[in-house]
This record gives C-alpha cells, structure tokens and sequence, in this order.
C-alpha cells in the first residue's frame, strides 16, 4: 500500500541548516515533500553538493523521490559583511559605500558596503532603499561619485549581508549575473530538475538563462520569480517564455505597495491557469512556525486560498531551513491540502487554449473520467507534454497518473497539480503490455484497486502507423 494519499497541490521546501540531514530528509520525505529548492543566495557549491548528495541518500532511504529545484538570485543587491551589527537611528545620516576604496568613515558618518557599484546610476533624490525585507527604510538625500547618501527614515539593526529593495526603480544589473552563471553550471552538474530565476523582469531574461543551460545540455525548466513591478507589467511575456511562475512574496510584498499583494497574486495565479503554466505560491506560509509548533489562523487561512485558486505547488522557505518544526509545518500543510481539496467546488479548466486534435482528446479523456466514480486517468508520455496538458485542465476529482521512461520528465512532472508520475519501462513492441505494467504497478502500491474505471491514453499501433487513443477501461 502506498502511505501517502493522492493529493493535487504540491509541497515545496528549502533546504537549510534545519533539515541538511539524511534523518530530517527522509521523515520531509514521508510526509509527503515534493520538491526540494536549494536557495542560492545562502548557498556555496560545497554545501550544495552535500545538501543533494543527502537529499539522494534520504530518497533511497525512503524510496520516494523528489524534483531538485534550485533558485539562483538573479540582479540581487545586498549590503557588505559586518563585524557586528549596526544599530541604524532614525534621522541620523547614512552612506552606502559603492567601492572598496571609498572610506567608510567621513565626518564621522556610519557607513556599510554594498555589491553594486552602479547603484549611483540607477537611485536619485528621493528615492527609497529598504533594507532588510523593508526592515529599514532609507531616504537618498545626495548621489556622490563612491557612495550614495541617506537619511534613516526607518531604524533598525543592520546586520551583514542584507537584501536591499529598491522600489519602483529598474536596476540596471544583469539578468544572470556572474555568481549566477557559476551556479547553474555547478546545478547542472548536479542534475538539477529546475531553476528558478529571481528578480525576473522581461521575457528576454529567461530566454538568457535558457540559451545558458540549452548550451550546457540540461533540459532543466525554468521557473520564473516575480518580485517587482516590472515583473508585474510583463507578465505574460514573462509566463510564456517560462516554464512556470513563481509568486514570490517576500520581495514581492515590499517592492509593491502590500495591499495590492493578494490580488496580483490571484491575477499571477489566473493568468498561469489560462497559459497553461504551473505555478507556485511561496513564502511566509507558515512563518509563525519557524519558532512555534502551531501555525496561526491566518496562515491556514493563507494555505487554504492557495489551494483554492489552484496554485500547482506551496512553499516553504525560512519554516524548513531555519525553523524548529520543519516537519510539522509539512505536515501542516498536508492537513489543509487533504480538508480543502476534498470540499472544494470547482469546474474544470475552461480558458486554456486546446489548439491541436491531441489537446481536445484530453479534454475528453478529462471529462470521461471526471463523471465515472472511482476512476483515474492514466497517461503513457516521454516528452510530458500529455501529463503537462492534463494537469493544466485540472480534472475535478480523476488523479493523473503519469508513466514515462525518461527520468528528467519523470523529475519534472512531481511539481505539477495533479500529477502523480511513475518511472517505468515500455515495451514499444507491445503496448498493451505496457497498460498492464502500469495497472500492476498502481495496485500493487495502492493507488487504484480491481475493478476500479481507468481512462487510458496511450499511443497504438495501427498497422505501420502509430496513433493516439483514449481508452476506457477497468483496472482487472
Ligand atoms: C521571495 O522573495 O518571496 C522569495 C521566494 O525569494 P527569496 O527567498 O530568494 O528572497
């Protein structure tokens, strides 16, 4: 028997110091993760390499498997190292120093590093910086040739190697910076299933990042990080040069004026819906839980929304790298995924374009297996654009069952609503045999029992010429 229940919305992770271990991996993995994000912007090739070499080891340990999703940080700013932290007073005058010879101290004017000098190109006076998730906030009084000037509006303690906001301003740093361009290659390496790009602006961004793995042979996919405004301008640009989205509200919910963040992520969330794209709702989940073992109201409240716009996959980012109860925040959300999506009411997917007969014959295969009782729908794919599709018209209550021979769409497809991929084996010469595997396997570990309907769509020979079929059948 199979000890996880099928459910549609995936759970992602981070993997941190809190559960960088074989033990912590495998009780994550029993509980039902997903996806593994391994956050670049914490993250040295060496630990990196750890991580998935433990992450590997608990997925034999458990015999699940995972998808590896890591998030390179794109034209990210960040303040310089401190001894110690600062304590930042209002009112008091501040400079970010933009080179390594500027002085730190000048008329006895406190002073921190930041990592891009052309920062004196893109703020003028007025602007705001914030610091630190919006922490701190900062006025530019006066741009100077090796430092910009401030006035703290906002105090706060400034400790090293923090974010930096700039809202409203385009900065002019690169979509893949040098770091990241070393990470890819090091991710590739390591297999990687996705990259998910931060601070992405433009369509042209992610065809950067693709050209760069394409180049290097990866068939990775790529997930795209909205943050700012101008992500938000370009948005179908963006989710159609992508492979998915990802609304990415710690930054998000600074860069834009945080009452308008629900409804720019339903609209990320629709418009990924009708482009047919995955899509993932992450961070400050269960943020309250990184140090208590309950989450609040508000954040299962939070879940539930998610889950009910159909979110393909939730996160979890500092509750599973720093958190004390990283399990009992997977938990947590397996908790709401299994309440609401037994409750929910819903139709199928009816905006996504169906351009080609295929399309249209899954719509059918859909439909077919939504209206019998115990049925599921079981697809036979090597490039996954059939499973792809399926989830994308998110059948009501069918479970999608994905058969492939090729791992790295076996890897992909564990991230996309509704899709319960299997690694198997086919017998080109004999597809029917190919069915019955697929039957076997699914009732040996639970999934379906005898007699259960099945809508099977698979390829058949038909003389000389192979064509596309949807089948019904019963599991025997
Ligand atoms: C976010 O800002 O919500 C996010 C997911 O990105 P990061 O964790 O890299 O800041």
């Amino acid at each position: 028997m199979n000890t996880l229940p099928y459910r549609q919305t995936k759970i992602i992770f981070t993997i941190g110091p809190a559960t960088n271990n074989v033990e912590m991996l495998s009780k994550l993995l029993r509980k039902g993760v997903d996806v593994c994000r391994l956050n670049m912007a914490h993250a040295d090739h060496e630990w990196t390499r750890t991580a998935i070499e433990n992450v590997r080891e608990a997925c034999r340990v458990v015999g699940r498997k995972v998808a590896l999703m890591m998030d390179v940080k794109g034209p990210e700013i960040r303040t310089g190292p401190l001894d110690e932290p600062m304590e930042l007073e209002r009112d008091e005058t501040f400079d970010f120093l933009l080179t390594p010879e500027a002085p730190a101290v000048t008329t006895g004017i406190r002073a921190v590093r930041v990592n891009y000098p052309s920062l004196k190109n893109d703020v003028g006076e007025g602007d705001t910086i914030l610091v630190d998730s919006g922490l701190m906030r900062l006025r530019v009084e006066k741009v100077m040739e090796d430092r910009i000037r401030c006035s703290v509006r906002i105090g706060g303690q400034l400790g090293s190697r923090r974010h930096i906001n700039l809202p409203g301003v385009h900065v002019n740093l690169p979509a893949l910076t040098m770091k990241d361009r070393a990470d890819v290659e090091c991710g590739i390496e390591l297999g990687i299933d996705f990259f998910a790009l931060s601070f992405v602006r433009s369509g042209d961004d992610l065809d950067i990042l693709r050209r760069f793995i394409e180049e290097r042979g990866s068939k990775a996919q790529i997930i795209a990080k909205i943050e700012d405004q101008s992500a938000i301008s370009n948005l179908d640009e963006i989710i159609q040069a992508s492979d998915g989205l990802m609304v990415a509200r710690g930054d998000l919910g600074i860069e834009i004026p945080f009452e308008t963040l629900p409804l720019v992520q339903h609209r990320a969330v629709r418009a990924c819906q009708r482009m047919g794209k995955p899509v993932i709702v992450a961070t400050h989940m269960l943020e309250s839980m990184i140090s208590n073992p309950l989450p609040t109201r508000a954040e299962i409240t939070d879940i539930s929304n998610a889950i009910l716009e159909q979110a393909d996959c939730i996160m979890l980012s500092g509750e599973t790298t720093v958190g004390k109860y990283p399990e009992e925040c997977v938990e947590v959300m397996n908790r709401v995924i299994f309440s609401v999506e037994s409750q929910s009411e819903r139709t199928i997917n009816t905006e996504l374009p169906l351009k080609t007969p295929k399309s249209l014959l899954l719509r059918s295969a859909v439909t077919l297996s939504d209206e019998l009782p115990h049925s599921s729908i079981i697809v036979f794919t090597r490039s996954g654009f059939l499973a792809r599709t399926l989830s994308a018209l998110r059948p009501l209550k069918s479970p999608i069952f994905a058969f492939t021979d090729v791992e790295p769409v076996f890897q992909n497809l564990l991230l996309y609503w509704g899709v319960e991929p299997f690694l198997m084996d086919f017998k080109d010469e004999d597809p029917e045999q190919t069915i019955q595997d697929a039957f076997a396997r699914l009732r040996s570990r639970g999934w379906v029992e005898s007699r259960n309907h099945a809508v099977v769509i698979s390829n058949v020979l038909a003389g000389s010429k192979v064509i596309d079929t949807i089948q019904y059948r019963t599991i025997p």
